[in-house]
């Protein structure tokens, strides 16, 4: 799918610029790096994978929306 940072998405009212990174700019990084994945012949589940594109090697596997949970509770930490 693309980087697991396709998961911070910008604000509805954020500036065009920032939506014009979200939607069209991608980096293409060598070495470790944290992919969003769909299950999309097995269970249907969102996964962000984190594999090393040199190597193949994947380094850890989690499901995307205990990613996001753990997220959500990170930034209402920050803001209490
Ligand atoms: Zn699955």
């Amino acid at each position: 799918m693309g980087a697991a940072s396709m998961m911070e998405r910008p604000a509805a009212n954020a500036p065009i610029e920032e939506w014009d990174a979200y939607l069209h700019l991608r980096d293409n990084p060598d070495g470790v790096t944290r992919e969003l994945w769909y299950h999309e012949y097995g269970c249907g589940a969102w996964l962000v994978v984190t594999r090393n594109t040199l190597t193949h090697e994947v380094i850890k596997c989690e499901l995307a929306e205990k990613v996001a949970a753990k997220a959500a509770k990170k930034t209402a930490g920050a803001a209490s």
